[in-house]
């Protein structure tokens, strides 16, 4: 009888918790070493006072049977329909100079009558993102192209793949794959403009807007009813069924390499793991220029490393209040007519979670709101090294101000709040050491979501990276990142990879 192989996975994030759950079911021995104490990555949920401040991942798409990503969460142990809570509407967005107060249901052909109504100007641009999303509903596209890894992706696979999609094809190039901020730069309503920017992220193109909305139309999107910790927990219950082992607060700082053959890692407090394969589903930069010191690269590598954008990082201020939002929608876009300085920068956009879809949250009769903008890594973490008491009393400031911009919506709620939790770019590096306190990867724009990034280094045997670095940031591109480390060790040991355990 052959031996069982091992591997070392880095990362007990998304995608580490499911390279570990694949190479179970495939008959390896899998050990993940964690920086932090507990799973997760940047799906992160915290403790506070009785109250649970969920730092991560806002929705989630494809929780119901019927489409790939379905499958895959059952694959890893988290299709418990008590997971998640469908969306009932994408949210509230608030133009407050122009009085603009609009509730972005799953309707599309209501969504376009109101909005019509509101920017009669600007019915054509409307219509066609309308229609686009129409198009799109009933297509399985969140997992598009996600199946395989690139080195394993045949001509014939992906001519497949194109076939299935042929006719909403038009919608992935041309005009469609500019920003939607760039498509919607002519409208004649400005706030349409804030409105349509600010629906996912500025830069993603708008086949993807369109796709979001052609997914909540299609009720495949849904929160996650006890938060994203749970979520994760659930994922690595079932690694740890499977027999999988986890090590936390065990930071990698090396890959041990022989012969141009990873043979394992080096943890920061010296200890040394050997296994016959290593998967890196970590920061990217990191694993390639610091635990390998940059021998295993090529022109595409650095090109990458050197000049995307990686995404740019939250600030999020969570207040745990002493009071229900019952009926109100759990997620808000405010364009604030008296912006808030944070960073240097004029924030005129403040994006609200009430997280009142689950009784998880808080105590009973009580909530958390939190209060999410886009801000500077360099900001804050040259504040937190270089003064502790001025980032403190800063994030004081913000939780302050971004609270007296919120309390017109809610009189009273300053004397409501309960806890008050601010995390800062710094806090998303500090347990994840992700590059730039990014949240997703590199910055989703057109280009970046198309590109494969092959999960093999040049010249290095037995290493593989997953995760957000290597597909686009999101919980579906994770989870398939993790798997496709574990297609490419069974293809390189000339197994047949299956998706569970016998
Ligand atoms: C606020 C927020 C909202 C989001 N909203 C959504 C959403 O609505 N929908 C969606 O699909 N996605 C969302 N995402 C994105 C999604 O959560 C991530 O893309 C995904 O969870 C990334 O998982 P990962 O495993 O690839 O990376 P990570 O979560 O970054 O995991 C990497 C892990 O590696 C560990 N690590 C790093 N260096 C080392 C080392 N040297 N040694 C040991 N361990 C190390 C880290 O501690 C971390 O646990 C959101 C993210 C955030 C932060």
């Amino acid at each position: 009888m052959s031996q069982q192989k091992s591997i070392v996975i880095i990362g007990a994030g998304l995608a580490g918790l499911s390279a570990g759950c694949y190479a179970q079911t495939n008959g390896f021995k899998s050990q993940i070493f964690e920086h932090h104490t507990v799973p997760g990555g940047v799906a992160a949920a915290w403790k506070r006072q009785g109250y649970l401040i969920d730092g991560g991942i806002h929705f989630i798409m494809g929780h119901k049977p019927g489409t790939a990503l379905y499958e895959i969460y059952k694959e890893l142990g988290a299709s418990d329909p008590s997971l998640y809570v469908d969306m009932a509407s994408y949210g509230r967005f608030i133009q407050e100079t122009e009085g603009i107060d609009l509730l972005v249901g799953m309707d599309l052909a209501q969504l376009a009558e109101d909005l019509k109504s509101l920017a009669p100007k600007d019915a054509s641009i409307i219509d066609e993102v309308i229609q686009g999303a129409r198009s799109m509903r009933g297509h399985d596209l969140s997992t598009v192209g996600m199946s395989q890894p690139p080195e394993l992706t045949s001509p014939l696979s992906q001519f497949r793949e194109l076939w299935q999609m042929r006719t909403v094809m038009k919608y992935f190039s041309g005009r469609y794959s500019r920003k939607i901020c760039d498509f919607v730069k002519d409208v004649k309503t400005p706030w349409l403009r804030d409105f349509f920017c600010s629906l996912f992220l500025p830069e993603s193109p708008a086949w993807f807007i369109m796709m979001v909305l052609a997914l909540l139309a299609d009720k495949q999107c849904a929160f996650l009813s006890r938060g994203c910790l749970d979520f994760v927990q659930s994922i690595e219950k079932h690694y740890k069924a499977l027999g999988g082992e986890t090590t936390y607060h065990a930071t990698v700082d090396k890959i041990l390499v022989e012969h141009d053959r990873a043979v394992g890692i080096r943890l920061t407090d010296g200890r040394e793991y050997r296994a016959d394969y290593v998967i890196s589903a970590c920061d990217s930069y990191s694993t390639i220029f610091g635990m390998l010191e940059g021998r295993y690269v090529n022109a595409k590598i650095k090109k990458r490393h050197e000049t995307w954008e990686t995404s740019r990082p939250f600030l999020s201020v969570s207040y745990g209040v002493n009071r229900r939002f019952s009926g109100e929608a759990p997620f808000w876009t405010i364009m604030l007519d008296d912006p808030v300085v944070v960073a240097n920068e004029t924030i005129r956009g403040l994006f609200i979670r009430i997280l009142n879809y689950g009784d998880g949250f808080a105590p009973a009769g009580k909530s958390v709101l939190q209060a999410e903008i886009e801000t500077s890594f360099a900001y804050w973490h040259d504040l937190q090294s270089k003064d502790r008491s001025a980032y403190d009393l800063e994030k004081q400031r913000v939780a302050n101000e971004f609270l007296s911009r919120i309390e017109k919506y809610f009189p009273g709620l300053p004397s409501q709040v309960e806890v008050v939790d601010v995390a800062t770019p710094y806090t998303t590096w500090r347990y994840t050491l992700n590059r730039n306190g990014a949240w997703g990867g590199w910055l989703m724009t057109a280009d970046t979501i198309m590109k494969r990034i092959e999960r093999r280094l040049p010249g290095l045997q037995h290493f593989y990276l997953a995760g957000q670095w290597v597909m686009s940031g999101g919980v579906p591109p994770s989870l398939y990142s993790g798997r496709h480390s574990i297609q490419l060790i069974c293809h390189d040991e000339k197994k047949v990879f299956v998706n569970t355990a016998a």
